[in-house]
């Protein structure tokens, strides 16, 4: 293995070393985290749902019921009560036919291209894509094209060049993950619609923070079942939970349960999962107070960011990526915050492109304004302000 070593080293020399850090407390704002108490800004809990404690009582309330494991796929014996009512509340909160649970994203992901096109069909990915979509697209048969970052009008000219009897499937984030804008869907969804395409939204991180409801952002541009065929959202970031789920019509979700080897070939998540995640569905929807309060602090950190010369992106979401660009500069702030006690991890390729490592600020409705005036003061202390 002494290969393996050097090729460690290798990375480590590239400033592309990745460590976990040790989590002691629960998710929240001001967590413990090796041994030091932090502020954090680098959570998905939008919402500040993870330790919310209705939430945690529909888990151990559900465990006396049913159990921990499933014991089993969802085909075989492993479909509970809750995963069927989970599935049926999901459906009709996104306002689409019906809902399938996978236990994660990646797997949803690398399920849909592979459950839906063969060798002769095609798969259209935005380059900023999230790496669950491009692994999805990798691993099915159908031949992988990409596009500019939101470029319809490139899009609509690869669509040109392909034939009406080939399945085509375009894979886009709604939210993306590392820059925080959204996809143009409704240019996206005309283009798809005129050259008969499908259209899959990966909402992972607008599922529960955007649209009135929380139903995301298809919810929030009127989106419906005919002009996004496909969605698939999470359940472990703004929901507070774990797993995910693909919502459609009738045709779409019998065909992955018949077909997504993801799906079939993998043991049930815990029932009780599915009942915590029922619960956190229902204070995402009545709690729209969380969504304006995580909107409030947005246009803080904004307005802040402005006065004291930090650039940020144009992102109107919760994801505020600060750009540093050299992958041992991005680190080596990461690491003087977190001696400052606050944490922001340091994203470096191939999670986005080289050159452009960042400091991935994300902001919760858990946040209050005292917080990030603490995050501003320890920025301006590293040298990240003008
Ligand atoms: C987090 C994420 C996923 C993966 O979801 P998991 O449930 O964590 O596996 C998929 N797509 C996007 C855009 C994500 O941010």
């Amino acid at each position: 293995m002494k290969e393996l070593e050097s090729e460690l080293e290798q990375r480590r020399a590239d400033g592309l070393y990745r460590k976990r850090r040790i989590i002691d407390s629960a998710q929240g704002v001001e967590t413990r985290i090796d041994g030091k108490s932090v502020l954090s800004f680098c959570s998905n809990d939008y919402l500040g749902l993870a330790n919310h404690p209705d939430i945690k009582q529909a888990f151990i309330d559900a465990v006396a019921t049913h159990g921990i494991g499933s014991g089993a796929a969802h085909l075989i014996n492993g479909h509970s009560r809750p995963h069927e009512a989970l599935e049926q509340r999901l459906a009709e909160f996104t306002g689409r036919e019906r809902a399938l649970l996978f236990s994660t994203g990646y797997m949803a992901n690398i399920a849909i291209g592979s459950a839906l096109l063969g060798r002769n069909d095609l798969v259209y990915l935005d380059r900023l894509n999230h790496a669950s979509l491009i692994d999805g697209a990798r691993l099915c048969d159908a031949r992988l094209m990409r596009y500019r970052h939101n470029d319809f009008t490139q899009l609509e000219a690869l669509l040109g060049e392909s034939h009406r009897d080939q399945r085509r499937l375009i894979m886009t984030d709604g939210v993306f993950s590392m820059d925080g804008d959204c996809a143009d869907l409704d240019n996206l969804s005309r283009v798809a619609a005129e050259h008969g395409a499908w259209i899959m939204v990966d909402d992972a991180h607008g599922f529960g923070v955007l649209g009135a409801r929380g139903a995301g952002l298809l919810e929030q541009l009127d989106l419906d079942q005919q002009q996004v065929p496909i969605l698939m959202a999470t359940l472990g970031k703004a929901v507070g939970t774990a797993g995910a789920f693909v919502a459609g019509s009738e045709a779409l979700i019998e065909t992955l349960i018949q077909q997504a080897r993801p799906y079939i070939y993998t043991t049930a998540s815990p029932p009780a999962l599915a009942a915590a995640t029922l619960k956190a569905i229902d204070i995402v929807e009545k709690e729209s107070w969380r969504r304006d309060k995580l909107g409030e602090s947005i246009a803080y950190f904004r307005a802040r960011a402005e006065t004291l010369g930090v650039e940020l992106m144009a992102s109107h979401t919760a994801i505020q990526p600060i750009i540093i660009g050299d992958n041992h500069k991005a680190l080596q702030v990461s690491n003087a915050l977190f001696e400052q006690g606050i944490h922001v991890t340091a994203i470096r390729p191939p999670t986005v492109p080289v050159g452009s490592a960042r400091l991935r600020v994300t902001l919760s409705a858990a946040h209050e304004r005292e917080h990030i005036d603490r995050l501003f003061e320890a920025l301006n202390s590293v040298g990240i302000s003008a």
